[in-house]
């Protein structure tokens, strides 16, 4: 089976942030899991380089729009290498590739008879590439997003008839319930559709910089439909000489709440208008909130990835990310919230925990994992869990299925303690038990490491090849027989001074 798993490309006009690095942690836990699952992946981001967005900061700092793009496309390729993303390509919507596909799907839209000429009136916002309706307004004449205060704004331009796509559209959220996840985000999206749908335009007279329409190329193309095409075009260019297109299409597309009417409304719409299969699923992610942030001793008082990186790496970052704030949600952090996590959870329960089972299994049996079988009480709190933790992330809920994974870790803590092995170990007449117990615990490391994998790549492949564990697929508790030998390790999570 194959999946292909899309972040949202990012706007070239400023230096990447949290947000960013959030949308595009979340499409490579799930790659990464689907890979270790031996489904044939393919993940794509990348960087939107089109549009007014752009051209006004590039105006703002006395550069040419592709100057802007030139200096800040790295830095998001850079981001995504930071962060441990296993991305297969990294598109920009300035690529040759791009444009000549754009202008074919676009034309082919032209064609299915799905695209006039008009004029085009209404309140514009220019930070949102997109015109409001008035029900969208706030306080007059405001955007609902950049709370600016818009222009009216007419415009000759080609138009596409979304208004014709309301009922294949109602059709298809009725016929496929998690087309958008998580629920809310569904019935906005339906609602919006339900409310009547507006023609919208598919060009911009006023701009240079862009895709030119092909049958009319005083205009470039609407920088939203330019953008959005990229989740299809990059799967023709991506490999030299070879189209990628039956092989993934269609996505599944992560994304933030703000985009939700492109992706939700306009993007199936033009691809039904140009033949092309809609989207998989969808899965539309909140924000991560830093108001009254409280003071951390190692971090000051923002959050800014690079610097959790340089201390705590890429892992640590990643699981916060998603453990902190439930995935699909707006929720807090803070510097100090991330360190009371790195320190309980992390450096404590987890790193811990590997730490006293690699070296109880040092001391007491010289290295080697018992061959034995783990006792009932155990294993039967490990049944269901490689079912579990895929199924929601079969859907993106990329907290809940980490939360089924920390309940493994806490259990594996609980048992130690119950079970007591530097007692076990004093006596020998619990020789036989105390090879249940620790082949137990090895077992339980080893295979709630491989479901963590997804999310913390690097540290969890030091502790697999410490454990002697050469694959990375996902594994069954009681699957693998004793026998291998383990090495010790220094500290996954070390404590941090500030
Ligand atoms: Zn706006």
């Amino acid at each position: 089976m194959s999946y292909y798993v899309t972040t949202p490309i990012y706007y070239v006009n400023g230096e990447p942030h949290l947000g960013h690095a959030y949308s595009t942690i979340a499409a490579d836990i799930l790659a990464r899991h689907m890979r270790q699952r031996g489904e044939d992946v393919f993940f794509l981001t990348g960087t939107d380089e089109h549009g007014e967005p752009v051209t006004q900061e590039a105006e703002r700092e006395g550069v040419t729009p592709r100057e802007l793009g030139d200096r800040y496309a790295p830095r998001f390729r850079q981001l995504a290498a930071k962060v441990e993303a296993s991305n297969d390509f990294f598109i920009r919507t300035t690529d040759d590739g791009h444009m000549k596909r754009v202008q074919e799907i676009v034309q082919r839209v032209y064609d299915n008879g799905h695209v006039y000429e008009g004029v085009y009136e209404g309140w514009y916002c220019p930070r949102c590439a997109d015109f409001k309706t008035e029900s969208e307004l706030v306080d007059g004449n405001r955007c609902p997003i950049h709370k600016i205060e818009l222009t009216r704004e007419k415009q000759d331009n080609w138009f596409f008839r979304l208004s014709t796509f309301q009922q294949p559209l109602e059709r298809l959220f009725a016929e496929r319930p998690d087309f958008v996840t998580p629920e809310s985000r569904r019935n906005e999206a339906l609602a919006f559709i339900r409310q009547g749908l507006q023609d919208v335009s598919l060009s911009r007279p006023t701009l240079k910089w862009g895709v030119p329409v092909p049958w009319d190329t005083e205009q470039v193309i609407y920088v939203w439909f330019d953008a959005l095409l990229n989740y299809v075009t990059a799967l023709g260019y991506a490999r030299d000489g070879e189209d990628l297109t039956e092989r993934y299409w269609p996505a599944f597309h992560i994304l933030a709440k703000d985009i939700l009417k492109f992706h939700a409304v306009y993007w199936p719409a033009f691809l039904m208008a140009a033949g092309i299969d809609p989207p998989k699923r969808m899965f539309i992610h909140g924000y991560l909130l830093m108001e009254g942030h409280k003071m951390s001793k190692s971090l000051g008082n923002v959050l800014d990835p690079d610097e959790v990186i340089a201390k705590y790496g890429a892992d640590a970052l990643r699981y916060y990310c998603f453990r902190e704030v439930s995935f699909g949600q707006d929720g807090q952090i803070s510097p100090a919230g991330f360190e009371a996590r790195y320190e309980a959870e992390l450096a404590n329960e987890y790193g811990n925990l590997a730490n006293r089972i690699l070296s109880m299994v040092g001391r007491y049996r010289d290295g080697t994992v018992p061959e034995a079988e783990a006792e009932i009480e155990l294993a039967a709190d490990f049944e269901g869990a490689p079912e579990r933790v895929p199924q929601l992330l079969d859907g993106a809920e990329l907290t809940q299925a980490l939360e089924e994974i920390w309940r493994l870790v806490r259990r594996l803590n609980q048992y130690v303690e119950e079970t007591r092995p530097w007692d076990l170990a004093k006596d020998p007449a619990e020789a036989e038990r105390l090879d249940r117990v620790l082949y137990g615990l090895a077992e339980g490391l080893r295979v709630t490491t491989l479901l963590l994998h997804a999310y913390m790549p690097e540290s969890t492949s030091r502790l697999l090849e410490a454990i002697g564990e050469p694959g990375r697929e996902l594994s069954r508790f009681g699957s693998r027989d004793g026998g291998q030998r383990i090495e010790s390790l220094p500290p996954l999570f070390p404590k941090i001074d500030a």
